[in-house]
């Protein structure tokens, strides 16, 4: 997972009001050179489910953006859990 940004909570708070701008931040995490199928290495896909999912145009295999994060097996809104990340990181951070 790649180290969490160094932002304010007001900052976070600005940016990740909506799943939206979470889901965006998440796909940006995981395909930072934007989207790779990590089955077949193509580069085109649709988004499915409102964009949590990607699903390769060549193998038809479905990415969730948010699967190292464990969002996905929950039924918690992916703000709250964005809140809960956040926390955790900046925990970690300061220890
Ligand atoms: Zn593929």
């Amino acid at each position: 997972m790649a180290a969490a940004e160094r932002i304010t909570f007001a900052d976070f708070r600005e940016r990740f009001q909506t799943e939206e701008q979470c889901r965006a931040y998440l796909f940006r995490q995981r395909f930072p050179n934007g989207f790779v199928c990590p089955a077949c290495g193509a580069k085109e896909y649709y988004p499915i489910y409102r964009r949590s999912l990607c699903q390769c145009k060549k193998c038809r295999k479905q990415t969730s953006v948010a699967q190292e994060t464990g969002i996905h097996r929950t039924h918690l809104s992916p703000v709250l859990w964005f809140w809960a990340i956040y926390l955790f990181r900046n925990a970690g951070n300061q220890v």
